[in-house]
């Protein structure tokens, strides 16, 4: 039986997590200087709750693809939504930490998450400071849309900045929707053909389309 993902991907805005007491110690101990501070094995233990935290609130779902993450979030990426190396000071702040599939995270460059020229003493909370989505301060549904259960699709700047700037075009997504909502071989190809035919050849959705439709055939 088909799902229709866009029902299953309707989630509320995050809520930052609190750090545990002995986390909060240590960050108090430890002064952040620079962005490679991050991989310190002193936050060790900060991560591994971050993202046990994390799965649970993102309910099981990469912030941005929303393809569910490995259990318990072991080994996932946690994303900066504003770089570390743009911002160190904010490296830890929660408000600034999402949990991520390993290819949303390693798509995503340092590009800042704020309009060109703003910058800020403060992590903004207000949506129109960011132009890429944030899960804090945007909702997923309103910005994006997983078009015939198997293309990510953008219903606004927010979701065409982030579709861009993340590649979640790719037919590697497409895959992973299709294996959630049981779409299969001829249905799959079908819909990825009708996908072709809208967009132009030089299009990266016509491509990632193509893409997927050799994948599909490559294994069926
Ligand atoms: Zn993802």
């Amino acid at each position: 039986m088909a799902k229709d993902l866009n029902i299953l991907f309707y989630l509320p805005k995050l809520n930052p997590v609190k750090y545990r007491g002995i986390d909060i110690a240590k960050l108090r101990a430890n002064p952040i200087v620079k962005s490679d501070d991050w991989s310190s094995n002193e936050f060790s233990s900060l991560k591994r709750t971050f993202r046990y935290l994390h799965y649970k609130s993102q309910n099981r779902r990469c912030s941005y693809c929303r393809r569910h993450l490995n259990p318990l979030g072991i080994n996932e990426h946690i994303d900066h939504i504003i770089a570390r190396s743009i911002k160190s000071g904010w490296m830890f702040k929660p408000r600034n930490l999402v949990l991520t599939c390993y290819q949303c995270n390693t798509q995503k460059s340092a590009t800042s998450a704020f309009a060109p020229g703003q910058t800020f003493k403060r992590l903004p909370k207000k949506s129109n400071n960011y132009v890429l989505f944030n899960p804090y301060v945007h909702k997923w549904s309103e910005h994006f849309e997983v078009e015939d259960n198997l293309f990510l699709k953008a219903i606004s700047t927010i979701g065409q900045n982030t579709i861009t700037e993340l590649k979640l075009f790719d037919y590697k997504y497409s895959i992973k929707y299709a294996d959630e909502a049981n779409i299969f071989g001829d249905t799959a190809i079908k819909r990825a053909t009708k996908r072709m035919a809208k967009y132009g050849k030089t299009s990266f959705e016509f491509k990632s389309a193509k893409k997927l439709i050799r994948e599909i055939e490559r294994h069926i």
